[in-house]
């Protein structure tokens, strides 16, 4: 995914506004891969400023996921930011540590690394299918959001159970 600097670095304009998808089918994690469920809309701006060039973007992205409660498949949908300042590559570094820095060359700067950078570090660590999903019961295993049992469960004081222990 390229986006052309060109007419910023001429000083023809001192604002370009892009909007990409990258279309991926799954992106690799540490621990494995997500599926995604659509392409990757990439959706922002390059612009001057009297020193600098700088990019900001969103990034929205839909993946398959497993509800934490009820385990069932949804697609998630999470969006991220995407921003810092754009240096060619052949200039010498010289930024803050925490400032995000694209290199780019031939007045063009390639995003897809940091797109899929920016997607691994948005994974969210648990997902819901939905804010009120009701889970599995804990001694069937229905999904409660489906139908109701009549287990009872019984959440026993950590104290009690000592007691109980004792009595057994
Ligand atoms: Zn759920
Ligand atoms: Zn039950």
């Amino acid at each position: 995914m390229k986006i052309d600097l060109s007419r910023l670095i001429d000083r023809a304009v001192y604002k370009i506004d892009f909007e990409h998808s990258l279309n991926l089918t799954k992106v690799s994690t540490k621990t494995g891969e997500i599926a995604l469920a659509g392409p990757v809309n990439v959706k922002g701006s390059v612009y001057k400023t009297d020193e600098n060039m700088y990019l900001d973007a969103k990034v929205s992205y839909e993946y398959y996921e497993n509800c934490a409660r009820c385990l069932k498949e949804f697609v998630n949908r999470v969006e991220t930011v995407l921003s810092g300042r754009l240096m060619e590559t052949s200039q010498l570094l010289d930024t803050d540590d925490d400032e995000f820095v694209f290199y780019y060359d031939n007045g063009e700067v390639e995003l897809t690394e940091q797109v899929l950078t920016s997607i691994l570090l948005s994974l969210p660590m648990k997902a819901l299918c939905a804010d009120n999903c009701r889970g599995l019961c804990l001694v069937c295993g229905k999904d409660l959001n489906k139908e109701e049992c009549s287990c009872e469960i019984q959440e026993i004081d950590p104290r009690l159970a000592k007691l109980k222990d004792l009595f057994d």
